[in-house]
């Protein structure tokens, strides 16, 4: 149990979109995600990884599947008229955004995430068993590996 977490944290989305756009990154596919983006966009999954997404080589042989990138780092599915395009079917990556483990161990890392979040700090206080929630929806969500 992280006692980070006692007091929850105070998060609301400001609709700025740094998170998905202008800085490179990925954002890697659980099968379940696949399945979903695809059902929201009327084809098959395989069809998705073909037009949509890129193959990425990790250490120890292991290639997941992550969205493609647009020339100016703006995700695949940005749109500047519409922002994201397939909000209702986003994959988990983005869902639990900023609430990953890597963000939530202690003050430090939560703050070196405002950096980059200006949504930290703001809204309404997400508890612990809300965040807890949103950590296993994620360590739940395995990538996809080809
Ligand atoms: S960076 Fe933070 S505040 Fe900006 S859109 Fe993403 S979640 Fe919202």
């Amino acid at each position: 149990m992280n006692d980070f977490l006692s007091h929850g944290l105070r998060f609301g989305c400001t609709q700025c979109s740094r998170c998905c756009r202008h800085d490179p990154g990925y954002v890697f596919l659980s099968p379940a995600d696949c399945s979903s983006l695809a059902d929201f966009l009327g084809i098959s999954c395989n069809e998705l990884v073909a037009s949509r997404c890129r193959k990425v080589v990790l250490g120890g042989g292991l290639t997941m599947v992550s969205l493609l990138e647009k020339e100016n780092h703006d995700c695949t599915f940005w749109n500047n008229a519409e922002g994201c395009t397939v909000y209702e079917a986003r994959p988990v990556q983005c869902r639990t955004y900023p609430f990953w483990a890597s963000a939530v161990e202690d003050w430090e890392s939560w703050n070196r995430e405002a950096v980059h979040c200006p949504g930290i700090g703001q809204g309404r206080v997400y508890t612990r068993d809300e965040i807890e929630a949103l950590l296993a929806m994620r360590r739940q969500n395995h990538p996809m590996t080809v």
